[in-house]
């Protein structure tokens, strides 16, 4: 069996840097899955001038400090977007493209998914949408599918799906999309015109949380959390913008402390 980590963080920012730190000073083996450091929010900001124990500087570099001391501490550091994390009993399994890996909790400090899904986007996951080429395409082989997004990737997945045998529709335009379909997705409405598709891939830089985990309790938009951070499903904690208002750095980062705590005193 492949590695099994004590806990999988999911997210790149304060939050995430500030549990993966008190993971290893608790000497809890833990993987950091996210996106580019360009997807953070800190990186946009253009000066932190509110962060105690740090000179005001760019959100860029202090992403970047905060990164490199995460590496350091010695958390696993594997970039990419985790499109589904599962509950396997004492387990959770995350999709990264079409790799996995398994922790025993899950702290998730993803951020705020600025990004509305679009309607049917979430009933049809799995089921004629999907968020990964690698993984789904070759279902699709000789097939219109459609590719919709702006995230970097979205371009190799186009070019990929297309050398695969694929006639592929692009959208990277920002707007309102509509997916439709009876037991599977068939349709992409954009603009009033509609696009009849096999599979619609949806190439975003995150994923809702909604639609990474299935089963999570919501409150005022944000991931319902107590004072130790735990969600209403065993093993899963939750620290930052994700679980709401305020959003600021000094927030996210003692969530994320108390996030890892707790991942600590359940895993004991
Ligand atoms: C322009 C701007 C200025 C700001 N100025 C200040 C300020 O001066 N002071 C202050 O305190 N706060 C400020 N903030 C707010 C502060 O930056 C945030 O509150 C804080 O950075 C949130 O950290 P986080 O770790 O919760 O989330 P984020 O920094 O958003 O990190 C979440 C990360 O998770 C990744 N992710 C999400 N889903 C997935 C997935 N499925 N798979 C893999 N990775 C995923 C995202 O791509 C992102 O990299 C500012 C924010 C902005 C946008």
């Amino acid at each position: 069996m492949d590695e099994v980590f004590d806990v999988i963080v999911i997210g790149g920012g304060a939050a995430a840097a500030s549990a993966a730190m008190t993971l290893k000073n608790r000497n809890r083996s833990c993987a950091v899955i996210s996106n580019r450091i360009e997807t953070t929010s800190l990186y946009k900001a253009e000066l932190i001038t509110n962060y105690p124990g740090l000179p005001p500087m760019g959100g860029a570099e202090m992403a970047e400090l905060f990164r490199r001391q995460t590496e350091e501490a010695g958390a696993k550091m594997i970039t990419g977007r985790a499109i589904s994390a599962v509950s396997m009993g004492d387990m959770f399994g995350v999709a990264v493209g079409s790799d996995y890996y398994m922790g025993r909790a899950l702290i998730i400090a993803a951020g705020i998914t600025r990004e509305n899904l679009y309607p049917g986007e979430s009933e049809f996951l799995g089921k004629g949408v999907s968020y990964c080429a690698t993984c789904d395409g070759m279902l699709y082989r000789g097939r219109t599918v459609a590719v919709v997004g702006n995230a970097e990737e979205a371009d190799a997945d186009a070019d990929f799906l297309r050398g695969i045998g694929c006639n592929v529709l692009v959208f990277k335009e920002n707007g309102k999309y509509e997916i439709k379909g009876a037991d599977k997705a068939d349709t992409l409405v954009f603009k009033g015109e509609e696009y009849k598709t096999d599979c619609i891939f949806i190439i975003k830089d995150t994923v809702s949380v909604t639609a990474l985990l299935q089963g999570l309790e919501y409150d005022k938009g944000g991931i319902k959390v107590d004072r130790n951070m735990r969600t209403n499903i065993p093993g899963v904690f939750a620290a930052g913008d994700c679980t709401g208002k305020p959003f600021q750095l000094a927030k996210a980062a003692g969530e994320g402390n108390v996030a890892a705590l707790s991942a600590c005193d359940y895993l004991n």
